[in-house]
């Protein structure tokens, strides 16, 4: 089913009219039923309060909040992401992932159970931009275009299946150290960060062990909560096998809603098992790696046709 384009007037009257959005990026919008459907569903829900802005400081960021049994989830979208076709795919996706998994939370849980932990909630948000990057993928075949898209998955990819399970190695591995009585040092953590990502990116990277040993300071946010990084690793990984799934006719789409409408009513491993991935298992790290190997194949059939 195709529904109506958004247009200019209908986002300016809209809860996210203090996002100026250009023409550019919300024509990428409407390509995707998936995001028209989420921000429409957004706009009529009284689940959420209106869409806040963050501060110029923090523009190129976008953050979601878990309702609170008194106020529903809200979403802040840095200014200048929207603005742009690559920011308002990545971050409207990713935020509005979030979104409707809240919304079918509240509609479906009380109140005691109208949360959700990271650990479910980062599969709901990359889930929608697996299924949205898909979408790309297939309504458009300029080259152009399908590098720009793939762009984005190299780096969203990069990020979250690869230097966040390598920080959680070098969290863990830091907490041991403590663990055993041994000193912690900028150089001694340097040097540990290094060693981990040498080993990730393997002989075929060239690697400044100066600049990549640091990377760790750069994750303040994340590191200074305790065992949360991982998390990142398993959303993208189940996210990735459920939308792997449910587009090659394997997975089942009312399962993966009942996941979006269960909340904390189950623990995040059985949800997700209803949905159709068993996180307890590497299969939806081994279905992930094949997703991104796709990708590659997609990336070296577009430059071989440009020769
Ligand atoms: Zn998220």
């Amino acid at each position: 089913m195709t529904t109506s384009a958004i247009t200019l007037a209908e986002w300016n009257a809209s809860k996210f009219s203090e996002i100026r959005v250009t023409q550019a990026a919300l024509d990428l919008i409407n390509k995707s039923e998936i995001l028209k459907g989420d921000i429409r569903a957004y706009q009529a829900s009284n689940a959420f309060s209106a869409v806040l802005l963050t501060t110029p400081a923090l523009a190129g960021s976008g953050f979601y909040d878990l309702p609170t049994t008194t106020a529903g989830g809200k979403v802040s979208i840095g200014i200048n992401r929207v603005s742009t076709p690559e920011g308002t795919f990545n971050i409207l996706a990713h935020e509005l992932g979030h979104s409707m998994h809240t919304y079918y939370t509240a509609q479906n849980q009380p109140a005691v159970y109208a949360d959700y932990g990271l650990f479910a909630a980062e599969v709901a948000s990359n889930f929608d931009q697996a299924m949205v990057r898909e979408h790309l993928f297939q309504k458009n075949p300029d080259p152009e275009f399908q590098l720009a898209v793939l762009e984005e998955a190299f780096s969203n990819f990069h990020r979250y299946f690869f230097v966040m399970p390598t920080l959680a190695r070098f969290e863990l591995e830091v907490h041991e150290r403590v663990e055993r009585g041994e000193s912690l040092t900028a150089d001694g953590m340097n040097a540990l960060c290094a060693e981990l990502f040498k080993e990730g990116y393997g002989p075929e990277v060239e690697f400044d062990a100066e600049r990549i040993g640091s990377v760790w300071m750069k994750f303040s946010t994340h590191l200074y909560s305790n065992f949360y990084v991982y998390q990142y690793a398993t959303g993208i990984s189940g996210a990735h096998a459920l939308a792997h799934g449910i587009l090659r006719g394997r997975g089942s789409v009312t399962n993966y809603l009942e996941f979006l409408k269960a909340g904390s009513s189950l623990y995040p491993l059985e949800a997700l098992k209803m949905a159709g991935v068993d996180l307890s298992t590497p299969d939806a790290v081994i279905a992930t790696f094949e997703v991104l190997k796709g990708y590659v194949d997609r990336l070296e059939a577009i430059l071989e046709a440009r020769g």
